[in-house]
């Protein structure tokens, strides 16, 4: 420890210190990697509650770091948000994941289409090009509007004033479903979801938690009802995250919730893998 004058003493926190230079360090590499082609992106299946079937996946991207290996979202999603490169990251997310859609399509067709959500940070959100940006992906890849889901976190919605809701209005006109994440962590207004163009609620795994072992935390199965049924009066499909357990798989069915995502059915893999989960599906 050194003195830092008066009567205060600072300690030096090496770790602090690797964390900021890291921090640095990983922000300013952000437009290279992408240009060097370090990201890809896993796929987390989205599993139909009543039939058990895959209905499609989730877009996850992770940064392949030449010296820190391979980098969670968590770790550079906020950098790039902070720097602006989410833009461009993020439609390269959109791109590479609307193609391996169209691509599971083409393998796939005996057993109904799979579906792409694909998360939206809300620096894209506001971003001028988003509609037209969408629409040239779909084109490109030959992808219906309706097998894409846009991911909108709750938290980047509340409040949103009309401009903010427009684009993804002119989204959900042409068929593309939005989401709207994790939620349930926001404290948004209820009667508020009127107002979004929003088609699914997915709802955050803090509240499927209490729901691991079997029974459930009593208070969590009925928060969890009350959602699922004002959702479904609002006619908004209802998918839970963070499904790790077949007890939270079976009370969620119960409960009506819709499709689930979770460690239970899948981690988050490569595209093969999902592949493969929607045809043993198929055949058993
Ligand atoms: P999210 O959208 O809420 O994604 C779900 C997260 O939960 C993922 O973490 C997933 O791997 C994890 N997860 C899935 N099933 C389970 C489970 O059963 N148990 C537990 N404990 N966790 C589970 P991941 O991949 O680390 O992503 C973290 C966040 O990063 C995402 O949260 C999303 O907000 C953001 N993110 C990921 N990809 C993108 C992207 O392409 N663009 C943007 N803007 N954000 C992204
Ligand atoms: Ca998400
Ligand atoms: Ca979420
Ligand atoms: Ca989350």
């Amino acid at each position: 420890a050194k003195s830092a004058g008066g009567n205060r003493f600072e300690f030096a926190d090496p770790e602090a210190d690797a964390r900021a230079i890291t921090r640095h360090g990983l922000t300013t590499a952000l437009p290279a990697a992408l240009d060097r082609g370090e990201f890809f992106i896993e796929y987390q299946p989205l599993v139909h509650l009543g039939d058990g079937t895959v209905r499609g996946a989730e877009a996850l991207v992770r940064w392949l770091h030449p010296q820190h290996g391979v980098l969670g979202p968590d770790r550079f999603i906020p950098l790039a948000e902070h720097t602006g490169l989410i833009v461009p990251l993020g439609r390269w997310v959109l791109e590479k994941a609307v193609r391996q859609a169209r691509a599971w399509q083409e393998k796939h067709e005996q057993t109904g289409p799979l579906r792409i959500n694909v998360n939206l940070s809300p620096c894209q959100l506001t971003h001028p090009g988003l509609v037209s940006d969408t629409v040239d992906i779909l084109e490109g890849a030959g992808l219906e509007p309706d097998a894409l889901c846009l991911e909108v976190t709750e938290s980047a919605l509340i409040g949103a004033d009309d401009d903010l809701l427009k684009p993804l209005r002119r989204l959900a006109e042409m068929g593309v479903d939005i989401a709207l994440d994790d939620f349930g962590t926001g404290y948004s207004n209820l009667a508020n979801l009127r107002r979004l163009p929003v088609r699914i609620l997915k709802l955050d795994r803090s509240f499927t938690r209490g729901m691991q072992q079997y029974p459930a935390d009593p208070v969590d199965l009925k928060i969890v009802e009350g959602i699922v049924s004002l959702a479904h009066s609002l006619d908004l499909a209802v998918t839970v995250e963070g499904v790790e357990t077949s007890a939270q798989a079976e009370q969620l069915r119960i409960l009506g919730c819709d499709t689930a995502q979770g460690w239970y059915y899948a981690r988050p893999g490569p595209p093969e893998r999902l592949h493969e989960l929607a045809l043993v599906d198929a055949t058993g």
